[in-house]
């Protein structure tokens, strides 16, 4: 059976459309930019402010109600619905170690029937001192060295997944240079379902 693992943030939930539409442009109307114009994340040089702003605004949304009340991507929870018993299912993200709790609490309320397993990266945060045990995903990745395969919104995640071997798939947002929407990376991994159940 194979064994995926899911980036939670752009893959799991729409957190930048989320966070962009009901928290940073609530306070800061323009309509200069919109979410498509976002192509860097983050995307605070884009939004014309510091990353410290940037962070402390997402941060914010976190903890406030709107991340917890945000719905998860339709077309990942049906293809979940469709065929999610047929292969394990890990998530894996970067999150502020506050935060923590409340993305896990998220994953587990929509995706629970089939994730069992809860891992993050803390992000780095200012004034916040932990232990550091894997700094990047890939250095989770390997060491769990059980992923059969890697679902991603982040370019560098995605290149370090794929330099250790593992099958790698980098959704479409406007920050990446993917060209497979989220559909096409659902048809994907039906299929790789399909062969290996043969
Ligand atoms: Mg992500």
């Amino acid at each position: 059976m194979l064994t995926i693992a899911w980036d939670v943030d752009d893959v799991l939930n729409d957190l930048m459309y989320s966070w962009y539409h009901s928290k940073w442009l609530v306070e800061k109307p323009t309509k200069s930019v919109r979410y498509e114009h976002l192509v860097e994340n983050p995307p605070h040089n884009i939004l014309g402010t510091s990353a410290e702003e940037y962070l402390k605004s997402l941060d914010e949304f976190r903890l406030s109600d709107k991340y917890e009340s945000m719905g998860p991507n339709k077309e990942v929870l049906k293809w979940f619905d469709e065929y999610g018993e047929h292969c394990r299912h890990i998530v894996l993200t970067s999150v502020p170690l506050n935060c923590a709790h409340i993305s896990a609490s998220w994953v587990v309320r929509h995706f629970g029937k089939w994730v069992r397993s809860f891992n993050f990266i803390p992000s780095s945060r200012t004034g916040v001192v932990i232990p550091l045990f894997d700094k990047t995903k890939s250095d989770f990745l390997q060491w769990l060295n059980n992923v059969d395969v890697f679902i991603e919104d982040n370019e560098t995640n995605y290149k370090g997944a794929k330099a250790l071997g593992i099958k790698t798939l980098l959704v479409d947002r406007p920050w990446n240079t993917s060209r497979l929407s989220m559909n096409d990376v659902l048809t994907k991994l039906t299929k790789m379902i399909e062969k290996e159940t043969e």
